[in-house]
């Protein structure tokens, strides 16, 4: 196992990409925080069927946070902590996408996108560093704490009618690379995962009708779709002690799609 004892907190764990890797990191003996966006009981359901797959509330417990609000991010760090006496790890995975000719974008809707997916990360990254720093040196553990970033690869590449969503990915591309550098003398890793095309509710629209399926199938060099736990098994590596000398970088998890993207 090879998160035996760690403690991790996922957020927008309901679902998708979050969900899977509370999964695997409760498989691989890490206690889990499973983050989720309150207001929808049908969210809350699936945030406690989280909990349960994962083994049960000694091992997860399910905590309801807008991570784009400084109270809430604190609050649910003061719970995560309360249940758990530590952190080791905090993912920032929740996001969401706006598709909108660029010419009609509200105010409103560019800042929701920048809230959730850029000052989400800066909240719950700062609130996380603060409890590394704070909980000191464990003997014989080089790193004090990490951080991983559900970026995209829209970080790097563009994708039409998506640009609140590049800009926020862009940013949190230089997020964590100012990060690496601000952060390593701390001990403290920081790292990007970029998902290409993953099968996830984010995208059932172009799941859901067969041949956008298809044409982005065939625009991945691999054959076919990621799958949630192929951005989990990246992450276990990037929060394990294997990864302490890896900081302030991205890593693409797309079949080569970014190599290649003409579309996407
Ligand atoms: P998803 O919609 O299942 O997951 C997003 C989660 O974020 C949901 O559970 C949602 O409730 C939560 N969320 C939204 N706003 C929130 C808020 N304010 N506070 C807390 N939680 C909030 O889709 P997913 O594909 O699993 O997305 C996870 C991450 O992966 C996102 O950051 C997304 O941009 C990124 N990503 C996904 C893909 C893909 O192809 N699926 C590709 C690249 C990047």
């Amino acid at each position: 196992m090879q998160l035996n004892g760690k403690v991790a907190l996922i957020t927008g764990a309901s679902s998708g990409i979050g969900r899977a890797i509370a999964l695997r990191f409760a498989r691989e003996g890490a206690k889990v925080v499973v983050n989720f966006l309150g207001g929808s009981p049908d969210r809350e359901a699936q945030a406690k069927q989280v909990v349960g797959e994962a083994g049960g509330e000694t091992v997860a417990v399910a905590i309801a946070a807008d991570v784009s609000k400084r109270a809430e991010v604190e609050a649910m760090f003061q719970q995560a902590v309360a249940k758990f006496g530590r952190l080791d790890i905090a993912v920032n995975n929740a996001g969401i996408e706006l598709k909108k000719d660029f010419l009609e974008v509200t105010d409103s809707e560019w800042d929701l996108v920048i809230a959730v997916n850029l000052k989400g990360p800066f909240l719950v990254t700062q609130a996380a560093c603060r409890q590394f720093v704070a909980q000191g040196d464990v003997p014989g553990v080089e790193s004090k704490g990490k951080i991983v970033n559900i970026s995209s690869t829209h970080e790097d590449i563009p994708f039409p009618n998506y640009t609140s969503y590049c800009a926020s990915k862009g940013g949190l591309r230089m997020f964590t690379r100012n990060l690496g550098v601000d952060l390593a003398p701390l001990k403290i890793n920081i790292n990007n995962i970029a998902p290409g095309a993953i099968a996830t509710p984010i995208n059932q629209a172009v799941l859901d009708d067969p041949r956008t399926r298809e044409e982005t199938t065939s625009e991945i060099p691999w054959g076919r779709w990621g799958t949630p736990e192929d951005v989990a098994n990246l992450a276990v590596f990037l929060s394990s002690g294997q990864s302490d000398y890896v900081t302030g970088a991205t890593y693409y998890v797309d079949g080569a799609l970014a190599l290649q993207v003409t579309k996407y």
